[in-house]
């Protein structure tokens, strides 16, 4: 489902009542009229139907047979992981989202799976790390926050052949830019609580599937452990969903401005964004999606923790607060947010500098986001000069 209008078409209305909007159907449980005679609910974890709109509508754009709504992202990508079995390995990219890093490590390896860590940004890497004993790749595209690019086809094929499933967290481009199914993943999660809802007021997350046998498995593990997305936060995704391809649009010409003038900024010393043509694997990532993501990281000329707080705490309308994906923009300093929890070293290696910022560019005036960065830049910048000076 590409075309948006195909999209806001599939949203059914009532047949009830011809209500437009999608009922929310706030209930538990279905009346039978004999044991085992319903309608096709019989219990709000198994199935509800606001829940199945929205799990029908991300299979639609995300081209898979099936799809399952969670409570989190996280939820979605414990649900995953639950598809493999003690003694099992997973091949996971280097730069991977700290909750699922968490998951894996704190979690899961208790449980004897094993997860090896590769820069999957070049193929060579995964061919050299996949082993008999990989049953899972894990890859983001575009990472968070370094933004790199990974060839999703390549590492398709290296799955196959090594009989693995592959998974992407499709998260920061969205079914709107890239469609990690039709490049030949099996399996596709999201944060919905990012760009597919987008407004920055809920907690949720979608597995889609390319097959209905894999697919019925997720269900399975979904209904046997629980963690469902209810009928109201299902309900916020559709709407949200109803303008997902203008808000990602623009978003990405919004954060393509924002990462040309950060480029050319004295105070700046690097940009990630893969629509810039120096990003490293700027050509993979034209190929295989439609845009660049709404997500910018940059490292100040400054590289410093106290330059970087400077920094952040000196914008206006890019709000200091974790998360991405909503339509107020908002930025984090990784090294003290997001990755504080990971050891300097470790995390300075993975080009999580001291001077790293991330932005969400969100759909306010290009003009003005620009100018607040601007400002702020030049705070850092003089009271830089002051420092030298002194
Ligand atoms: C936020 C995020 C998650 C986790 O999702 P929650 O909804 O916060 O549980 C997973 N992957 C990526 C890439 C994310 O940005």
């Amino acid at each position: 489902m590409s075309r948006v209008t195909d999209l806001l078409h599939s949203i059914p209305s009532d047949p009830l009542t011809g209500a437009i909007s999608v009922p929310i159907y706030q209930t538990s449980t279905y009346v039978q009229e004999a044991p085992g005679v319903h309608k096709g609910f019989d219990y709000s974890r198994t199935n509800n139907p606001t829940r199945a709109t929205l799990e029908k509508l991300i299979a639609g754009l995300e081209h898979g047979e099936s799809a399952a709504a969670f409570s989190s992202g996280l939820a979605a990508i414990d649900a995953v992981v639950k598809l493999l079995k003690s003694g099992d390995e997973v091949l996971a990219v280097d730069d991977i989202y700290g909750g699922a890093f968490r998951l894996y490590t704190h979690i899961y390896e208790k449980f004897g799976v094993k997860v090896n860590y590769v820069d999957t940004s070049d193929i060579a890497n995964v061919v050299e790390a996949v082993t008999p004993a990989t049953k899972l790749i894990w890859l983001e595209t575009p990472t968070n926050p370094t933004l790199k690019i990974s060839d999703i086809e390549a590492i398709a094929r290296i799955a196959k052949a090594n009989g693995a499933l592959f998974c992407v967290d499709n998260t920061f481009a969205s079914p709107v830019l890239q469609n990690p199914l039709l490049l030949d993943a099996d399996i596709v999660v999201h944060s919905a609580t990012k760009y597919l809802a987008g407004h920055s007021d809920l907690i949720a997350g979608i597995v889609v599937c390319k097959t209905k046998e894999l697919g019925d498995r997720i269900k399975f593990i979904q209904n046997a452990t629980g963690a469902i997305l209810g009928p109201f936060d299902s309900w916020l995704v559709i709407r949200g969903l109803e303008t997902l391809h203008l808000r990602v649009h623009q978003h990405c010409r919004n954060a393509q401005k924002v990462a040309e003038y950060l480029e050319q900024h004295p105070g700046v010393k690097k940009v990630f964004y893969p629509g810039l043509p120096s990003h490293t694997n700027h050509e993979v990532a034209k190929r295989q999606s439609k845009g660049f993501g709404g997500v910018v990281s940059f490292v100040l000329e400054e590289e410093m923790i106290e330059a970087a707080k400077q920094f952040v705490t000196s914008t206006q309308y890019f709000k200091l607060a974790e998360s991405l994906g909503g339509v107020k923009s908002l930025l984090c300093h990784p090294a003290e947010m997001t990755h504080k929890s990971i050891p300097a070293e470790v995390r300075r290696a993975s080009g999580v500098s001291d001077g790293l910022i991330r932005l969400s560019v969100g759909l306010e005036e290009a003009e003005d986001l620009i100018k607040d960065l601007e400002q702020a830049l030049e705070k850092v910048t003089i009271k830089q000069s002051l420092a030298v000076n002194a």
